[in-house]
């Protein structure tokens, strides 16, 4: 549980190595209390968790919390990747999320509090569990599982997927250009991918592509070390920084025919995996907004002017009773989402749902935030600039905004818009 309260003018960064739990040393120097409700969760949703998901859940809240949310942002500023602070997430099994047979709700809260921490490597760990450790575990050959989900499951071999091409992206399912062909006992893939997550530093990818014989999408496990695969990361982004998101290109690339997923023939499975993933998304979004929140909050009992904390002042109270009730309406989405999902019935339309609406509010979340504090709100020393920029992804990957509105808005009326 961490109040997350800073001294005037000392950033995140600065204070790193101080951060304690309840009221923090600068805190109390500051004479500033824990303040109430430390860790936003009005609706008691933690509270859903049987007591060892509880456990666990503070347990790895702490070690996100002290260890992770600060040390995250020189990396972030040096679009860096943490290779020690992912080994660490290994060794608290956010590797093994997929498999582990923790209930949706335990899944869907470390992905919060992931976020809550640092947003890239909340997509770096959701990517992993949900698109590669999923897709090998659900559609992979027995062979693939044992030779990847050991070192997979731990965090010690990590795996992209590569679905987005440089020509298509919202229409990638009908648009998809990269080829395979099969040549004796090898698959042959030609192509290009765009924006693919840990692209320069996976050991493979799952590569999707358009078998020439039958025009069927097929996933292939493509190793990064094989000749004509190459990776150039995409740098300069405004968010999503300690992701390495890279431009690949397969050229000629040879894979043995055993490569090929024998789940993914087409792409009908793929989408079931894509849906949950839409849905991880919305966990995202909740989880930047509280993060949001705790730091406008804290900030704002910091921060004087006109000779008193800004939290005095009533229109910096509607944006942080705004933020957090945007924070807790999505949380709460999600945690229901969470129960259809145990249930199987959670279908394209919830997810795609969950995750339009719940990026619309962690947009507006990260703007409010960012206003309420001023010129510090700009930059990323003081989390929030972090936070803005990072909101941006979460409202355009996984299908941006306007395509999961479109796929909502299909189901309700049997209409499509798309065209
Ligand atoms: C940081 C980052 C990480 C990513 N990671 C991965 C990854 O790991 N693997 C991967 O495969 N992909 C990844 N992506 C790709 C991502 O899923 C795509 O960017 C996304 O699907 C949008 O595609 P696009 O960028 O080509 O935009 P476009 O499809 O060109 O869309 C541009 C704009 O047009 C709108 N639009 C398009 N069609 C319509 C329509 N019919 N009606 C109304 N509006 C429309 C879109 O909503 C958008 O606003 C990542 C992207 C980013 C930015």
């Amino acid at each position: 549980m961490q109040p997350q309260g800073r001294a005037s003018g000392a950033t995140l960064t600065e204070e790193a190595t101080q951060r304690q739990p309840a009221a923090s040393a600068a805190e109390s120097a500051a004479g500033i209390a824990a303040p109430p409700f430390p860790d936003a969760d009005l609706m008691y949703i933690v509270d859903l968790l049987p007591p060892e998901e509880q456990f666990r859940y503070q347990e790895v809240r702490d070690f996100l919390q002290s260890r992770v949310r600060a040390a995250s942002i020189d990396y972030w500023n040096r679009e860096e990747f943490p290779f020690g602070l992912v080994a660490e997430l290994g060794k608290y099994g956010l590797g093994g999320l997929q498999t582990d047979g923790t209930s949706k709700l335990f899944k869907g809260l470390m992905y919060v509090e992931l976020a809550r921490a640092d947003v890239s490597l909340s997509a770096l760990v959701g990517i992993h569990n949900e698109l590669i450790v999923g897709m090998i575990d659900q559609l992979g050959s027995e062979e693939q599982k044992a030779r990847w989900l050991p070192g997979l499951t731990a965090l010690t071999q990590i795996g992209a997927f590569a679905l987005t091409e440089p020509e298509h992206g919202s229409d990638i399912a009908g648009g998809l250009a990269t080829t395979a062909r099969l040549d004796g006992g090898e698959w042959v893939i030609n192509g290009a991918k765009r924006w693919i997550g840990a692209g320069t530093i996976a050991d493979f990818a799952v590569v999707w592509a358009r078998d020439v014989a039958d025009q069927q999408i097929k996933g292939f496990i493509v190793e990064t070390d094989r000749p004509g695969y190459t990776a150039t990361k995409i740098a300069n982004k405004i968010g999503l920084r300690i992701m390495q998101n890279a431009d690949i290109v397969l050229d000629e690339v040879r894979i043995p025919k055993a490569n090929l997923l024998p789940g993914a023939t087409d792409f009908s499975k793929a989408n079931e995996l894509l849906r949950d993933s839409r849905a991880w998304v919305g966990w995202q979004a909740a989880g930047i907004q509280l993060a949001a929140f705790d730091v406008a909050r804290s900030y704002s009992l910091e921060r004087k002017q006109f000779g008193k904390e800004l939290a005095r002042f009533q229109l910096i109270q509607q944006q942080l009773a705004e933020i957090l009730g945007n924070a807790s309406a999505s949380l709460s989405l999600m945690a229901q989402l969470a129960r259809i999902q145990e249930d199987g019935q959670l279908e394209m339309v919830q997810a795609a749902m969950a995750k339009s609406t719940t990026t619309r509010l962690a947009r507006a979340s990260v703007a409010m935030g960012r206003s309420l504090m001023g010129g510090n709100g700009i930059s990323s020393d003081y989390e929030m600039g972090k936070l803005f920029g990072d909101a941006e992804i979460l409202y355009t990957y996984e299908g941006s905004y306007e395509i999961n509105s479109l796929i909502v808005a299909r189901a309700v009326t049997g209409k499509s818009a798309f065209v």
